[in-house]
């Protein structure tokens, strides 16, 4: 089993020893976990000798009228899913113990990359990812982070402050991990109804679709918003409120670009970003495309 602490203080003497001759590993989670997180754990395994999870629903990254009382809280079976995949160390702090002041003064601006996708339509969000995320390297001052591909606008957010502020720590990059019919494994997963758990597949469907007519590039030159718009009619159609469904080769690709050596894949030209909720669930997904020169 994994060993909790719930204060920093005791979080930092445990690690203190271990940090001269092993490498520390950081994989930073809400709880309610399921298989991508573990996904995370075990990726981490294999990078650095000692693990630790962090489980915190961070406050300050959730908007007025957002789902932060009612997010799944469930410690326990947390603890006892990490102990499958040997998670060392568990740190889950109370909100007092991760900000003495709330709303924190301090504020971690990640700047005009948020001016887009979640950034948009979350006011607020990644400047709460910001300083959370900091917080937890201070803390932890792990050798590695490992964050998923699923939150793609918030990879590239967190590389960014490593780059800015110097953090001495490789993010590493975990692919997205599905249920067997498509659909992203979420924490918000649940919050979908028999029905509606049935049409979500549907995002990954089309993503996929969209990303097999971009791998040829005539048919971005023929019109890729006019391919865009007949998916998310598609999308709409089936049941979900798109927020945003886009194709990205910016600012966004460049930083990502920036992968440690070891994450690194084969040259990645597009990727295709959806959020849309259907029902009570935000869903977020995105395809990385490679084009055909
Ligand atoms: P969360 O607990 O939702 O804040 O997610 C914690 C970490 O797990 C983040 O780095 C997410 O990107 C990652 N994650 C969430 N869902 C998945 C998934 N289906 N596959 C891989 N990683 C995921």
């Amino acid at each position: 089993m994994p060993i909790i602490h719930h204060r920093i203080k005791e979080l930092r003497a445990a690690v203190k020893p271990y940090r001269s001759q092993q490498r520390v590993a950081l994989v930073p989670t809400m709880g309610n976990l399921h298989d991508g997180h573990l996904e995370l754990v075990r990726l981490a395994k294999q990078h650095a000798d000692i693990v630790i999870v962090s489980i915190f629903v961070n406050p300050t990254q959730f908007g007025v009228g957002e789902d932060f009382d009612s997010y799944p809280r469930t410690l326990d079976d947390d603890v006892a899913k990490l102990a499958t995949v040997e998670a060392d160390y568990v740190f889950a702090p109370s909100i007092d113990e991760m900000y003495p002041v709330l709303p924190p003064p301090t504020l971690i601006r990640a700047g005009t990359i948020t001016d887009q996708l979640c950034g948009q339509s979350r006011p607020g969000h990644f400047d709460g990812v910001g300083i959370v995320v900091s917080k937890l390297f201070n803390i932890i001052q792990p050798d590695i982070a490992i964050f998923g591909q699923k939150d793609y606008q918030q990879l590239a957010i967190i590389k960014q402050l490593v780059r800015d502020l110097s953090y001495p720590i490789d993010i590493v990059t975990a692919p997205i991990v599905r249920a067997v019919d498509g659909l992203a494994l979420s924490s918000r997963n649940q919050y979908l109804s028999s029905a509606e758990r049935k049409i979500a597949p549907v995002l990954h469907q089309e993503l996929q679709c969209l990303a097999q007519q971009f791998v040829d590039r005539k048919h971005i030159e023929q019109g890729s918003d006019i391919l865009i718009a007949e998916a998310g009619k598609r999308i709409t159609a089936a049941g979900f409120v798109i927020d945003y469904l886009e194709v990205k080769t910016d600012q966004l690709e460049s930083l990502l670009n920036n992968d440690t050596a070891e994450s690194q894949t084969e040259a990645q030209d597009l990727i295709i970003l959806v959020a849309a909720a259907l029902g009570r669930a935000r869903l977020l997904d995105n395809q990385l495309v490679t084009v055909n020169q």
